[in-house]
């Protein structure tokens, strides 16, 4: 049964999970799940060994979406987080523990089994975001929660399915990562009574030598200090703390943005693993109105983590002025 433990000198939460003990022992002796899930669980077809829908995008039937479904959601096999129960919080001595209390859904991202977010169409991908915009909302009136995380590992050795798919995450409390993102933007808020993501952003488009893609809402870049190569945010131009205030209107222009910045990372860098994660204000009522939400993508390239582990310091070998160009150009790196 997992169980959640706060780390008292580095103030974080840690998720004990014995549950995926078989996943590590696996991965160790070199078999992996998703070689033994055949038939695929979350091909059309199959719905019934995926049977509980928490919501489905429903299309009409045609020979991309047989089942008439587009995108399905529906919970994790094996959740990191279980969404039965109170969150209960209990000290042991000097240490704390809390409930593992949660949500963990999967989202089955297309009906194509292995289709690149970089092949799907604008609507398919309208499809996905606003799928996602949905269940945040839906999940932030849960008062047990108090950040939602949305993420997508594509290729990574430790995905344990192999169709398209990514996960939304709530949690009772904020991650430390988080956090710290949400002190910076108030003490620079503080500081100069403006948000820091929209002087970045402005700064940035003047200077254009980070820009990847850009459109009438959103911008896709390189942050000027980006710790791995590669490193992509997609930011909207509107100053919103949070992804669920995204509008009908801006939703297409995200779909566009994504799909042309993972089109280019695709060829630039020959069709690399990535993960993407969604980074949005607290949920409950809980102000940050100096955050401004935006998803921020890594490709798996060097796997090089032993000074980030030892130090917190990251080393990034290529520019990002430069990263940012061969992406914006599209060119295969060499
Ligand atoms: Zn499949
Ligand atoms: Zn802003
Ligand atoms: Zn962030």
């Amino acid at each position: 049964m997992s169980e959640l433990r706060r780390d008292p000198l580095l103030r974080r939460w840690v998720i004990i999970a014995p549950e995926r003990r078989a996943d590590l022992v696996e991965r160790r002796l070199g078999r992996t799940h998703h070689v033994q899930e055949i038939p695929c669980p979350f091909c059309p077809g199959n719905e019934h060994m995926n049977p509980e829908e928490i919501y489905v995008a429903r299309v009409p039937q045609t020979s991309q979406y047989p089942n008439g479904w587009a995108v399905r959601i529906t919970p994790d096999r094996k959740p990191l987080l279980r969404v039965e129960g109170v969150v209960e919080r209990r000290g042991v001595g000097l240490f704390d523990l809390m409930s593992a209390t949660g949500a963990h859904e999967l989202v089955t991202d297309t009906p194509e089994h292995d289709a690149h977010w970089a092949d799907f169409d604008l609507q398919q991908m309208g499809r996905v975001l606003s799928s996602y915009r949905l269940r945040y909302n839906d999940l932030r009136n849960d008062r047990r929660f108090r950040h939602v995380v949305i993420m997508k590992n594509y290729g990574a050795p430790w995905s344990r399915y192999l169709h398209q798919h990514s996960h939304i995450v709530a949690m009772p409390f904020i991650p430390r990562r988080i956090d710290d993102e949400f002190i910076g933007a108030k003490d620079y808020y503080q500081l100069k009574e403006r948000c820091v993501f929209c002087d970045a952003l402005r700064q940035e488009e003047a200077r254009e030598e980070r820009i990847v893609a850009a459109n009438d809402d959103f911008v896709a870049l390189i942050p000027f200090a980006s710790g791995f190569p590669f490193e992509t945010w997609i930011l909207p131009r509107r100053h919103m703390p949070d992804f669920g205030a995204m509008s009908d209107r801006e939703l297409p222009a995200l779909a566009a943005i994504f799909q042309e910045t993972m089109a280019k990372l695709r060829t630039t860098l020959h069709d690399p693993h990535f993960s993407l994660a969604l980074h949005s204000g607290p949920l409950n009522g809980e102000k940050a109105e100096e955050f401004h939400w935006h998803w921020e993508l890594i490709p798996h390239l060097s796997g090089e983590l032993g000074m980030e582990w030892a130090t917190g310091v990251y080393f990034n070998p290529i520019a990002p002025e430069d990263a940012a160009a061969c992406l914006r150009n599209g060119q295969p790196i060499s």
